[in-house]
């Protein structure tokens, strides 16, 4: 008979989103005149600025034509996009990453995931405590994490790092010796970001034992402030032990085009493989490549008239953020993050447990949110607020908050 991957079947439940989606369509069904906000949502909703626009419209005009028609793709993604990313996201940093180091996919979630085939199932693998899930559950399919221990919502073989208050929602270094690190800066959930020196100590870790962090750096174009590092690469010694994600999802609202890119040095190696070469074979025996046409459209947002588009829709998510921070204040609640991501991390009032003010919010309110213990067990007693809404939406979802409380 034919036999399953046993690991699936460890699981728990559902994944964290579809239960807030199923509690908000629940109390919708009960509540039909509720009119729902949701600061939950962590996908976009401004549309694709005119520049991408116009780069796929005239792409799918190639597209159309005999003479300028293309099929399958370079698996690694075309030069004209590879050598933008290069260019601009990375010599514009003073940071050296060759084109042949970039591998463009569909998705930094998709990135995430599969990366693990190229790595041993005996690797210890650390995780921070709270997490977005991709990483954990992942891992808990290819038989990394272990068992899943229900009553203290952990794996027993990942290692967790607890990101709390009291360490700034920064993750430290681990007791346990770990192989495979993930780090994700800007943070989803938390929002927080890792100085230079906290992403050094990780590095020289890192290099020390042999180790790989896997940095994700999804949300790195909400970063505003000055000093915080917007590549893992810009840290001296990253080259030899860091693969780094990013997407154009949160950039440039391409979470429907469907657009990422990750990193792997060639001066990585571990095991005696070159991490690059495994990559590269990965890739091209299990990906055809992004479509032309919306690779197109992401080399369009490196244009100057792109770069300035989206950033200004990059400035309208964070005027989003400063209405929730202010009210959040105002209504004499606790909440970080916001500054360097569009995630806001808050603290739930009276020590209530997360998915009970995610209940009461809903029923007051009638604003959504995500439950920080959904996220893991150091998330429980805060719930996740996105600035991807609209801006009225936001300002009255705020409203409602601080009239409730
Ligand atoms: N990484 C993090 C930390 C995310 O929060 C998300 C999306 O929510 C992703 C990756 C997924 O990105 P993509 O849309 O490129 O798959």
């Amino acid at each position: 008979m034919t036999k399953v991957n046993q690991n699936f079947l460890k699981l728990p439940g559902s994944y964290l989103f579809s239960e807030v989606a199923r509690r908000i369509s629940a109390y919708s069904a009960a509540n039909p005149q509720a009119k729902i906000i949701k600061l939950s949502i962590g996908d976009v909703t401004r549309p694709l600025v005119p520049a991408v626009i116009e780069a796929m419209h005239k792409a799918v005009d190639e597209m159309g034509a005999e003479e300028t028609f293309r099929g399958y793709g370079p698996e690694q993604g075309y030069d004209f996009l590879r050598d933008a990313i290069a260019e601009h996201d990375y010599k514009a940093r003073g940071v050296d990453i060759a084109p042949d180091e970039i591998f463009v996919s569909d998705g930094a979630k998709s990135d995430c995931g599969n990366i693990g085939d190229i790595f041993g199932v005996d690797n210890v693998v650390a995780v921070c405590d709270p997490v977005y899930p991709v990483y954990v559950d992942t891992n808990a399919m290819a038989g990394r994490a272990g068992d899943y221990q229900e009553e203290l919502g952990r794996w027993n073989k990942l290692v967790y790092m607890p990101c709390v208050e009291a360490n700034g929602f920064s993750p430290e270094i681990p007791k346990e010796k770990a192989d495979i690190i993930y780090l994700c800066f800007p943070n989803n959930p938390t929002g927080a970001v890792a100085t230079r020196d906290q992403l050094k100590e990780w590095v020289d870790y890192a290099n020390k034992n042999g180790s790989v962090i896997l940095y994700d750096s999804a949300y790195k174009a909400f970063i505003t402030e000055e000093d915080v590092p917007h590549t893992i690469y810009e840290i001296e010694g990253a080259r030899t032990c860091a693969i780094e994600f990013r997407s154009y999802s949160k950039t440039a609202g391409f979470t429907g085009n469907r657009c990422a890119y990750t990193v792997v040095p060639k001066d990585l190696e571990r095991d005696g493989a070159k991490i690059n070469a495994l990559w590269n074979r990965r890739q091209c025996t299990k990906f055809n490549g992004v479509p032309y046409v919306v690779q197109r459209g992401a080399a369009a947002i490196y244009t100057p008239e792109g770069k300035r588009q989206t950033q200004d829709v990059i400035d309208y998510y964070h005027a989003n953020t400063k209405v929730i921070m202010d009210g959040l204040s105002k209504a004499g609640l606790s909440a970080s993050g916001g500054v360097n991501a569009p995630y806001i991390w808050l603290k739930t009032p009276d020590n209530m447990g997360s998915w009970d003010f995610f209940d009461l919010l809903l029923d007051k309110a009638n604003v959504a949110c995500t439950p920080g213990a959904g996220f893991g067990p150091s998330g429980e007693g805060y719930v996740r607020l996105t600035a991807f809404g609209g801006a009225e939406a936001t300002k009255e979802a705020v409203e409602r908050i601080v009239k409730m409380l």
